[in-house]
């Protein structure tokens, strides 16, 4: 089963409650949407399916399974958190080997996810120097590297050029295809309109519609 569900999430910081009863499942064959302003609890949600936060409430499972528990988490579960984490002196290829390495894979299937992702040449570039586009696709070939049934990418559209945004929406389309489960944020409806079959509307830490993206336009 590769389903991502989260029931009953619930998350504060202090005064501000970021999560409030969270509650979806992200089911395999499509892209699921993700779509709400910034600060409705998107990237607090999949922080806490990825165990890298916890919940004050609720659960998230990822096949049925708390990532926590296991054993090579990114065959299973590949995410794009965050663009901005990388060593400056290395080149791509270095960081995806370093990864790689960490999970038993070897070079080969670094250089597959380099072609993948179209990071061409770049890939032997230090990544200082890359834009925010490669820094993304950097992060998507990341997010790849297990060959994971299960996808999540927290705003991938960020930084990219037109012509990236062309590319990212082929390949998501053709990672559901393949009968992976697949969540991918925005705050903006329209980036996700033309790609997502489905779309989980969350505000203030909660969803407020969960539906299919042609009866949620049907019924604006
Ligand atoms: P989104 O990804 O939808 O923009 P977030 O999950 O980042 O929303 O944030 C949800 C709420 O939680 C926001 O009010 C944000 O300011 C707050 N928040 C998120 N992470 C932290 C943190 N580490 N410390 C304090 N507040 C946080
Ligand atoms: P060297 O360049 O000397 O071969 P390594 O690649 O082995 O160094 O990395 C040294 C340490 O730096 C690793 O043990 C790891 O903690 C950290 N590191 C390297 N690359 C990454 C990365 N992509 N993400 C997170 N940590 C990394």
């Amino acid at each position: 089963e590769t389903t991502i569900e989260v029931a009953g999430l619930r998350k504060r910081y202090g005064p501000t409650l970021a999560l409030d009863g969270m509650t979806f499942t992200v089911t395999p064959g499509r892209v699921t949407g993700f779509v709400g302003p910034n600060g409705a609890g998107k990237s607090t949600t999949m922080r806490v399916v990825l165990g890298l936060d916890a919940a004050d409430e609720g659960t998230a499972l990822v096949g049925g399974r708390p990532y926590r528990s296991l054993r090579d988490p990114l065959r299973h579960v590949g995410a794009l958190l965050d663009a901005g984490a990388l060593q400056p002196s290395r080149t791509g290829r270095h960081h995806l080997l370093w990864l790689a390495h960490s999970q038993g894979l070897g070079a080969r299937r670094v250089d597959e996810v380099i072609d993948l992702v179209g990071l061409g040449s770049a890939a032997r570039r230090r990544a200082g120097g890359y834009s925010l586009g490669m820094r993304q696709r950097l992060g998507i070939a990341a997010a790849l590297l297990g060959d994971p049934p299960m996808l999540m990418l927290d705003e991938p559209f960020n930084g990219l050029d037109p012509e990236g945004m062309v590319w990212i929406r082929g390949l998501l389309g053709s990672l559901a295809a393949e009968g992976r489960a697949v969540l991918v944020s925005s705050h903006l409806m329209s980036e996700l309109e033309d790609t997502a079959g489905h779309v989980v509307v969350v505000g203030r830490g909660r969803v407020v519609a969960d539906a299919a993206v042609a009866d949620l336009i049907a019924g604006a």
